[in-house]
């Protein structure tokens, strides 16, 4: 990475609905501080849409003074792993976030919600039902019909009690009893028709090994660990606008019993991220890896924040970009330009140029004489002269782009055709004779390189890149585009087969020693970045938006 010093875009600050709960909170000393959370569930990589709610979270600990917690929401045993602790952590910390000793697992807290759990028993909150699954399921009822009550419902709480022992203790095979909350089964809200609160599963987890086997679901786990942490916000997406009663209500049971501090936290909702022509799904995206259409979880053109950083997405961007979206409490879809134009402008403060042919033919210069080799000054940022220069070699012969030839040129082409003159950026004017052998034949004007006294007398309206044939660094360089074609994408059905092209393309010499991760503009074409993993360059965006075009 570019060790120059940079400046960072801030976006303005605007208001926004969160912002303005917070704000009143704070002014009525409802909290003395702070406290949000990011939940993520380690069974998947972290995707564009995470890092929304990341930078929302993390963003109004910083913005109030506050902390914003890490929690893994790891309650279901089965699918969850450490490899996506580590990458989600390392993602976190990619994006410019700081979670301190605030580092938390809701499978640290399943004692403690057990033993929630019992109060809610003894106090008549919670009973345990020994209905099959499918009964259960057909007794909660519809969205038209009210549900109906068990027949174990209003068993004695002594009973709910022991049998709530005996399941923790392991001495009731998976699906034969689960504890349910007792609140409501002719509620309009399916929420509250007496939600499941554990159910039996003799499994494995990550982290608790076999020390239990049964599981609390995510509604009763999820309000309790905010309010065990202390959150003062915890904000979600719209999906669960529906459970915020259920979250009241678990909370305010647990207090009533002296259990949990007050105050408690408040849910709410914001729109969750949709772009355009990119799917946010870990499920649709572990299908696109498993079925081997890209090549992993951080392939460059996954919408996953590890692929985004092999593609040369900035962390800088994602806040840019997450800045400028805002929250809204009404689902949207954003323009995936969005997102592009918010890397190309942080891509413009922070990448040095260089020139690079991507598809290159030879232009050889007549009267130049042969093996003599000369520097070209060059400016590392056309706009940043405290970047300083770098020299860049130049000879006879030259790679520069097949299309800035044309033998016959179109109306408005000012670039080379017989007869024309054009300029070498930073180098000489040369006048084109045409092409022969496939080699464009050229003569320059000796008293017209750039920076020489004299040199702008001569007006030409072409300005072309070119790298030396004798010194060019032959470098993979990977075009990469929308993994999508179509605007509102469901699945592999979707795939844009062009998503990547692999090209041989002459780089300026200097870039054979370009670190991974190092970004650049080749000027002309847009913004790539080395690639860690396999040495190519990738694009990351081209310098202006042209899909379609
Ligand atoms: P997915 O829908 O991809 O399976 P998820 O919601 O199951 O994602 P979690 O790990 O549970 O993934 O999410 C962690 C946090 O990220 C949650 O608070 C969730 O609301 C938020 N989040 C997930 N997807 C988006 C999105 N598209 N936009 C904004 N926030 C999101
Ligand atoms: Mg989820």
């Amino acid at each position: 990475m570019s060790s120059k010093p940079h400046k960072t875009p801030q976006a303005p600050s605007t208001s926004n609905f969160i912002r303005q709960i917070v704000e009143a909170d704070l002014a009525a000393k409802k909290h003395a501080s702070v406290r949000t959370r990011f939940p993520p569930e380690p069974n998947g990589y972290l995707h564009f849409g995470h890092a929304k709610s990341i930078c929302l979270n993390f963003g109004l600990a910083q913005q109030y003074g506050g902390v914003c917690h890490l929690r893994f929401d790891d309650t279901n045993p089965t699918k969850e792993e450490q490899e996506y602790v580590d990458s989600i952590k390392e993602m976190v910390k990619w994006l410019g976030f700081d979670w301190g000793r605030h580092e938390y697992y809701a499978s640290d807290y399943f004692e403690k919600l057990y033993s929630f759990a019992e109060a809610l028993a003894e106090r008549g909150h919670a009973y345990v039902d020994s209905l099959s699954a499918d009964d259960i399921r057909e007794f909660r009822g519809t969205l038209t019909e009210h549900g109906r009550e068990s027949p174990y419902r209003n068993r004695p709480a002594a009973e709910s009690l022991r049998l709530l022992r005996e399941m923790r203790e392991g001495k009731h095979a998976d699906g034969t009893h689960v504890l349910r909350a007792k609140i409501d089964m002719r509620s309009p809200n399916i929420n509250l028709r007496d939600p499941v609160m554990y159910r039996i599963r003799h499994a494995e987890h990550h982290r608790t090994g076999s020390k239990w086997c049964i599981y609390p679901t995510y509604d009763w786990a999820h309000g309790l660990s905010d309010a065990i942490e202390g959150i003062t916000h915890s904000i979600c997406t719209l999906e669960f606008e529906d459970h915020r009663p259920l979250y009241d209500w678990f909370n305010e049971r647990v207090a009533e019993a002296g259990l949990i501090e007050r105050p408690l936290p408040r849910q709410i909702e914001f729109a969750r991220l949709n772009l355009t022509y990119v799917l946010l799904s870990k499920r649709k995206l572990i299908q696109l890896v498993e079925e081997k259409h890209v090549d992993g979880w951080d392939d460059p053109r996954m919408p996953t924040l590890a692929g985004a950083r092999r593609r040369g997405y900035t962390p800088e961007g994602f806040r840019l970009f997450a800045e400028r979206i805002g929250v809204a409490k009404a689902d949207s879809w954003i323009p995936f330009e969005e997102l592009e134009s918010c890397m190309r402008e942080h891509l413009n403060e922070v990448a040095p140029r260089r020139m690079a042919v991507l598809d290159p033919v030879k232009l050889a210069i007549e009267n130049y004489p042969e093996g003599k080799e000369e520097l070209c000054d060059v400016p590392n940022h056309p706009q940043k002269p405290d970047w300083g220069r770098r020299q860049v070699p130049f000879s006879r012969e030259l790679w520069i782009e097949k299309e800035d030839f044309e033998e016959v040129p179109p109306k408005g082409y000012f670039r080379l055709f017989p007869g024309n003159e054009v300029r070498l950026r930073y180098g000489y004017v040369v006048k084109c004779i045409g092409m022969e052998n496939g080699v464009v034949r050229c003569t320059y004007r000796p008293d017209s390189k750039s920076g020489t006294p004299g040199a702008d007398k001569y007006k030409v309206k072409g300005n072309i890149h070119w790298v030396s044939a004798t010194h060019a660094h032959a470098a993979e360089v990977r075009l990469y585009d929308r993994l999508f074609k179509t605007e509102h994408p469901e699945g592999t059905a979707d795939l844009n087969p062009g998503s990547m092209k692999v090209i041989r393309a002459q780089l300026e010499p200097s870039l054979r020693d370009a670190g991974s991760g190092e970004r650049f503009q080749f000027e002309r074409h847009g913004y790539f970045v080395r690639d860690a993993a396999h040495g190519a360059f990738n694009r990351t965006v081209t310098l202006r938006e042209s899909w379609g075009k």
